[in-house]
């Protein structure tokens, strides 16, 4: 793929099937155009942080893409609309939520956009399926940072 971005996406759900919602999320993210599936983590179960209702399904992904870093997003909110998303208020539990974690080496920041995520590195639920399938881009002074949040693969 000419210009391409190795892109990082975190996934996570919590209403419904959420295993199979985070599945289907994956495979959609594999069918985007000019997007190729790199890398898959194992789901892993977190409980919410923040927020309510049952325990997350989280999974962190590698594409690489052609799409430019808000083209992506846009294309990630309609996966999560199609799996039926609705944000009825800040950390509402949800169906489905898609977060650009990285992309290439950017650093955006802008008012829909910011990459890297500003809080990835305070997740377990982001850093323990990150560190199985991108180890190079996790420190180990950031997975002891978060040893006490409880994430089962
Ligand atoms: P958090 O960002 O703390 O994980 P959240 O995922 O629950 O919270 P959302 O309600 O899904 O937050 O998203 C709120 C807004 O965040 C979106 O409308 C989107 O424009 C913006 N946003 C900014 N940076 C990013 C990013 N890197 N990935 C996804 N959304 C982002
Ligand atoms: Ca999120
Ligand atoms: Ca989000």
């Amino acid at each position: 793929m000419r210009d391409s971005v190795v892109a990082t996406i975190g996934l996570g759900a919590n209403l419904g099937d959420a295993a199979a919602t985070v599945q289907v999320a994956i495979a959609s993210i594999g069918a985007l155009a000019q997007t190729q599936l790199l890398r898959a983590s194992s789901l892993y179960r977190s409980a919410p942080v923040d927020s309510s209702g049952p325990d997350y399904v989280n999974a962190v992904v590698q594409v690489r893409t052609a799409l430019s870093a808000p083209a992506l997003l846009a294309t990630l909110q309609t996966i999560e609309l199609a799996a039926g998303r609705e944000r009825p208020y800040r950390n509402a539990p949800r169906t489905l939520d898609l977060d650009l974690l990285l992309y290439g080496d950017a650093h955006i920041s802008s008012p829909a956009l910011t990459v890297p995520h500003p809080r990835m590195q305070q997740r377990a639920f982001v850093l323990l399926p990150l560190a199985e399938i991108a180890p190079q881009l996790v420190s180990a002074a950031a997975l002891h940072a978060v040893r006490g949040q409880r994430v089962q693969r």
